[in-house]
Parts: C-alpha cells; structure tokens; sequence
C-alpha cells in the first residue's frame, strides 16, 4: 500500500528539540512519506532544530515568533512560494511566564494572561488565517491542549484558560473552514517531559500522578502523540473535525479511582 502521508507537504510549528510533541508528530509524518517546513522560534533554537529537520531531509527551516504578524506572513510568503500549497499543519505552541505557573490562578498578572492568550491561542487562528489561502485542496491542522482546559490541575492556572480558549476556536475555526475541505483538530496529550513542561510547578508530580491513576497506569510518549497526528493529519481522520482527541491513557475518562477499600 502507499504510504498514507505519500505527496502530501506541511508545516510544523514548535519543535524545540526531540523531546517536542511536535517531533513526535513529525517522526510519525516522516514514516509516512510526509514532507515537510519547521518553524523555530529565536537562534539558540535553531541550533536545534536544523539538526532534526535535516535527519528526515526538511528544506526550509524558517524563524517565526507568533507574536510578531510579519514573521507569520513571511513564513507563508516563502511557502507559498516554493510549494504553492499546503495540505496540512501543526500548531504545537504554547507559552506563559513561569513564576504564573505555580501558586493560584487568582493572582495571574494581565500583562502574562494577555501574553499567554496571545501566544497560546490566539497564534493558531493567526497561523490559520494565512494556511486557509494555501490549502487550496482542503487540508488538516492539529494544535495539542492539555486537560487542564476541561478540569483544574494544580499549577496549569492562566495556561488552563488558554488551553480552553484554544479548544473552543478549534470548534470555530472547524466551522469556518470545512466549507474549503480544510479540518481542524485538536491532541489533548497527557503529561510529557518537555522543555515547556519543565516551567509548570511540581511537574515530575503531575506526571507520577497520571501514571498512578490513568486506566492504562502508564505515560504517554511523543511517538504515541504522533500516531494520533498521523491519523488525524493523513486521510485516516477525513470524518473528523472539531475534535478534541484525549492521547493521555485514559486519565480524561476517571472520576475517581477505586482504592482497595472503595473497590469490595
Ligand atoms: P516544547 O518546549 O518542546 O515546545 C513548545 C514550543 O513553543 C517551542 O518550540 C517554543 O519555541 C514554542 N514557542 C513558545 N513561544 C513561542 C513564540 N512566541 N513563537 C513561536 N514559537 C513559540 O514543549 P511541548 O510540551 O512539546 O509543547 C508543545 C505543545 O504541546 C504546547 O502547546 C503545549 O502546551 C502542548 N502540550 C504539552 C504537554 C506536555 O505535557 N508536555 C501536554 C499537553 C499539551
């Protein structure tokens, strides 16, 4: 059978190293025949991201800040003009000022809500705004969100609110677009040991607590939420759109856990 990425170009926003969710999906991309642009974000990355990008054979390796418009549209400019088209993208950006992730959200500054919007949600409708135009065969966007949009986590505060904001334009977006063929998608990923991870506050507790109480009893990988992508990006995922699709063994569906005593 043909590979099921076979002819198909995209761009990946967010990979800072190989330890990045985007990674994962672009691995997964790759195995599939997938060829594909990287953003990154400021030089001490780039240094990063080269490397990666040219073990799977990338071209372009652009610098984008999606706080600055022009160096959205110079991303799109150049691949509008290699490629004229696109058929899919990842979003896999996210960031708020550290010393707000830790304590209570009642106390988040507007100065780092109005960034974290900014920088976390709003940067994926930007990003769609100029992919809209060349994806002139239809396409597929994934960005990825976190449970701390449907539920309180302790330490996620101001990124939690992002986070929802992002799901809900995910479902708008999904509206405004299907009529060109073009799905939106979203990859709520259980907790992963990330360069951006490593800001949230007790964050090894987090993930010891998801491993203790998902049903699979385990973490996720970056190759696990790249197998998610690849269906929801390739053809596989062509009935969906709007979606909000849990890659976190589980953790979204207890309410509670059985301990010994509960569970006679
Ligand atoms: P990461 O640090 O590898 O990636 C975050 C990326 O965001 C980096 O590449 C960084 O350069 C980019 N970024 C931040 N500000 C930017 C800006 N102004 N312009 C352009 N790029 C910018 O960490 P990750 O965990 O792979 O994060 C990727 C996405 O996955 C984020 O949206 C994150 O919230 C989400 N997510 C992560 C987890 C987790 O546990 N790691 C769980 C669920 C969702």
């Amino acid at each position: 059978p043909q590979p099921l990425m076979q002819g198909k170009r995209g761009l990946i926003m967010g990979v800072a190293n190989d330890r990045s969710l985007a990674w994962g999906i672009a691995k997964a991309l790759h195995d599939q025949g997938a060829e594909m642009a990287f953003t990154y974000q400021g030089e001490a990355l780039e240094k990063r991201v080269r490397p990666l990008a040219a073990t799977i054979g990338a071209e372009h390796v652009l610098e984008c800040d999606v706080t600055n418009a022009a160096s959205i549209d110079s991303v799109f400019d150049t691949l509008g003009k290699a490629w004229g088209k696109i058929d899919f993208l990842v979003h896999a950006i996210g960031f708020s000022d550290k010393n707000e992730l830790k304590g209570r959200y009642v106390d988040t500054s507007f100065d780092n809500f109005a960034l974290t919007m900014n920088v976390s949600c709003y940067s994926f409708t930007a990003v769609m705004q100029r992919a809209e135009k060349l994806m002139t065969d239809g396409g597929s966007a994934l960005t990825l969100t976190y449970y701390g949009a449907e539920r309180v986590m302790p330490h996620y505060n101001v990124m939690g609110v992002a986070k929802a904001a992002l799901e809900a334009s995910v479902r708008y977006l999904a509206v405004d677009l299907g009529k060109k063929g073009i799905r939106v998608n979203a990859i709520s990923a259980g907790p992963i040991k990330t360069l951006a991870a490593s800001g949230i506050g007790d964050f090894r507790y987090i993930l010891k607590w998801n491993e203790l109480n998902a049903p699979l009893r385990r973490n996720v990988s970056i190759e696990q939420v790249g197998g998610a992508g690849l269906y929801l990006l390739s053809d596989l995922g062509s009935g969906v759109t709007g979606e909000t699709h849990h890659v976190d063994s589980g953790y979204h569906a207890v309410g509670m856990v059985a301990t010994d005593q509960s569970a006679q």
